[in-house]
C-alpha cells in the first residue's frame, strides 16, 4: 500500500485538514485495531479517535470528509452498502406508531425493507405517487415522522420535487430524507434545499467502476450524524477500509465521469426518441416541464427508461448489443442494460405492471463513458436486427 503524504496528526486533530484531503494518495488502514494511548481513552467517541475499525477507521474517515464536502454537508457516515445506510436511517429515526410518507415508485430493496420490517415494528408507510406530491401536505398527520423520497424514480425516471418535500417537512417539523443515488452529488445536492438527510448508494455513481459496494449518509445536523454513527457501530454495518480507499480513488473522477454520462445519455436519449422502433423514452432532458429545483443541474446522470413493442423484442434487442452489457447495476463507467420485468419488477402480474406504469417491453439503460458514436452504432445495429 502507499503511505505517501499521510499525516497522522492531521487525521487525529479532528480538524478538516485540506492538505490531508488533497494528498495525491491515501493509505488503506486495512486493520481492525489501533494502538491505544491516554488521549484516545479520554475521547473514545471522537470522530478522529481510531481504536477499532467497526467504530471508526482513518481511511473511511477521509472518504466521509470528502463526501460531506462535495454534498455540501457538515459531515457524513459511510456504510457497508446503500441498504445498510437506509436501514440505519429507519432504525435510528422511526419508532412504534410513527408514519412515514414514501413514494410508491421507490427502489425495490427499500420497498422490501419497508415491507419486512415496518409491520413488525408497527410503523405505518403512507405510500403516495409522484403525481400526488402536489398535495403532499394532505398526507401529514400528527403521527408523521418522516418523508422519504428518491430524487429520480426507478425505472421510470420521474423527477421528484425536492423543494416541495423540504418545504412541507420543515413547516410540519418532520425529518426529510432523500435518496439521491440516481442523480449523484455532481448533478444535485438535496442538502442545498434544506433536506435533513441525503443518502447515496456509493455502489453507483460515487464508486462508478462497478468494483465496490457501499452507502453514505450526509447531513448538516451533527446530532443526526452522531445518532447514525452509534447505529452503525452497534449494528456493525461499517464499510471495509479497502472499499473506503476505492471510494477515495473514485471521488477524484466523479465530476469527469458524471459530466460525460450526462452528455452521452442526453445524446442517446434523443437518438432513441427519434427511432421508429422505440415506442417511448423517459429521460429528463426530453421532458417539457421539470421542477424548479432541477433547473440549474448540469445534467441528469446516465440512466434512462425505454419501451419497445413487446417483451420479446426488448430481450432480442438487449441481447443483440455488443458494447452495452446486460447487467443489473447502474452508474458505472461501462454502459449497462437491464429488463425491469426480469429484475426489479420480476414476479409482478400484467395488471400490477400496468398499474406501476411499466411496460413489458421496457428496458433500463445506464449510459457509461464510452464514445457516444460507438454507443449509437451499437444500438442502431441491435435495433436493425429486431
Ligand atoms: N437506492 C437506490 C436508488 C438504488 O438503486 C440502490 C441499489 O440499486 C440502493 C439504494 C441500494 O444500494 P446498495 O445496492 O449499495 O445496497
Amino acid at each position: 500500500m502507499i503511505y505517501k503524504g499521510f499525516n497522522t496528526k492531521a487525521v487525529q486533530s479532528g480538524e478538516r485538514d485540506y492538505n490531508l484531503l488533497d494528498t495525491v494518495t491515501f493509505p488503506i488502514f486495512q486493520t481492525s485495531t489501533f494502538r491505544m494511548n491516554d488521549e484516545k481513552y479520554s475521547d473514545l467517541n471522537g470522530r478522529e479517535t481510531f481504536f477499532y475499525t467497526r467504530i471508526n477507521n482513518p481511511t473511511t474517515r477521509v472518504a466521509e470528509k470528502k463526501i460531506a464536502d462535495i454534498c455540501n454537508g457538515s459531515d457524513a457516515v459511510m456504510f457497508s452498502s446503500g441498504m445498510g445506510a437506509i436501514s440505519a436511517i429507519f432504525n435510528t429515526f422511526l419508532e412504534e406508531d410513527d408514519e412515514v410518507i414514501m413514494l410508491k415508485e421507490m427502489y425495490g430493496g427499500t420497498y422490501k425493507l419497508m415491507k419486512s420490517k415496518f409491520e413488525r415494528l408497527r410503523i405505518k408507510p403512507v405510500l403516495i405517487s409522484v403525481n400526488d406530491l402536489e398535495n403532499l401536505e394532505d398526507y401529514i398527520t400528527r403521527r408523521t415522522k418522516m418523508i422519504y423520497v428518491e430524487t429520480l424514480t426507478n425505472p421510470l425516471i420521474k423527477l421528484v420535487d425536492i423543494q416541495k418535500v423540504s418545504e412541507v417537512a420543515r413547516k410540519n417539523g418532520i425529518i426529510s430524507v432523500v435518496d439521491n443515488t440516481f442523480m449523484s452529488p455532481y448533478n444535485f445536492r438535496p442538502l442545498e434545499f434544506e433536506i435533513d438527510v441525503a443518502l447515496h448508494s456509493t455502489t453507483k455513481y460515487i464508486g462508478g467502476h462497478s468494483d465496490l459496494v457501499g452507502g453514505v449518509v450526509v447531513s448538516r445536523d451533527l446530532e443526526i450524524i452522531q445518532k447514525l454513527l452509534e447505529e452503525r457501530s452497534t449494528i456493525g454495518s461499517n464499510p471495509s477500509p479497502f472499499d473506503s480507499f476505492l471510494t477515495i480513488r473514485s471521488l477524484k473522477t466523479l465530476g469527469l465521469r458524471v459530466k460525460r454520462q450526462n452528455q452521452n445519455a442526453k445524446i442517446l436519449a434523443e437518438f432513441l426518441n427519434d427511432h421508429p422502433k422505440v415506442k417511448k423514452v423517459n429521460y429528463p432532458t426530453l421532458y417539457k416541464k421539470i421542477p424548479d429545483c432541477f433547473k440549474s443541474c448540469p445534467g441528469f446522470g446516465g440512466v434512462m427508461y425505454i419501451e419497445l413493442e413487446s417483451f420479446e423484442k426488448a430481450i432480442e434487442f438487449m441481447r443483440n448489443l455488443k458494447i452495452i452489457i446486460e447487467a443489473t447495476s447502474l452508474a458505472g463507467v461501462e454502459s449497462l442494460i437491464t429488463s425491469p420485468v426480469l429484475t426489479t419488477h420480476a414476479g409482478l402480474s400484467d395488471e400490477e405492471l400496468e398499474k406501476a406504469g411499466i411496460s413489458k417491453g421496457s428496458l433500463r439503460i445506464s449510459v457509461g463513458i464510452e464514445d457516444i458514436e460507438d454507443l449509437i452504432e451499437d444500438v442502431k445495429r441491435a435495433l436493425a436486427k429486431i
